[in-house]
C-alpha cells in the first residue's frame, strides 16, 4: 500500500477518483473504516469493496455499521445483478455466495477482485455467518 492507493491484483484505484455504482450509477462517497475505505452509493447505499476489503470488515466489530441498509425510498433504477460491470475495471462481475452463507449473493470482479453488495447484504454477510453456524451444527440448513 502506497499512501492513498490500494494495491489490486497488478494494478492500482486512485483511491481519490469518484466510482459510479455499477447498480444504479451514482455517485459513490467514501466511508473509512478500520484503516480500510469502502465506497457507498449515494443512492441505492450499495457498497463497493476493493480487494477483499470486505473478508477484512467482515472481521471488525461494528463494521456492520456501514451498511445503511434499503433506503425509505426503496432501490433506486437498479441493473439486474447479471448486468453489472466493475465500477473501477469495467469487467462484467460475477454472482458469488460464500460458502458459509449460500443463501446470500454478492457480485464480485475477477480481475481486480472488488466486490458489490447491495444494501442490506453486507449486515447479513456479517452477521448472519454465526447464526448459519449453528444452524449447520444442528443439520438445519435453510434451503
Ligand atoms: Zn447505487
Ligand atoms: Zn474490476
Amino acid at each position: 500500500m502506497i499512501g492513498g492507493m490500494t494495491a489490486i491484483a497488478g494494478q492500482t484505484r486512485d483511491e481519490t477518483q469518484p466510482i459510479r455504482c455499477p447498480a444504479c450509477a451514482a455517485a459513490m462517497e467514501p466511508v473509512p473504516f478500520g484503516g480500510v475505505t469502502v465506497e457507498r452509493c449515494t443512492a441505492c447505499r450499495g457498497l463497493w469493496f476493493d480487494a477483499r476489503e470486505q473478508e477484512r470488515l467482515r472481521d471488525l466489530p461494528g463494521a456492520e455499521a456501514i451498511d445503511l441498509g434499503v433506503p425509505p425510498a426503496g432501490p433506486a433504477a437498479v441493473v439486474p445483478p447479471a448486468k453489472r460491470q466493475c465500477p473501477v475495471c469495467h469487467t462484467a462481475m460475477i454472482g458469488m455466495a460464500d460458502h458459509r452463507q449460500p443463501h446470500l449473493h454478492f457480485e464480485s470482479c475477477t480481475v481486480c477482485y472488488g466486490a458489490f453488495f447491495d444494501a442490506g447484504e453486507f449486515r447479513d454477510y456479517k452477521e448472519v455467518t454465526l447464526a448459519e453456524s449453528v444452524r449447520r451444527l444442528f443439520g438445519l440448513r435453510k434451503k
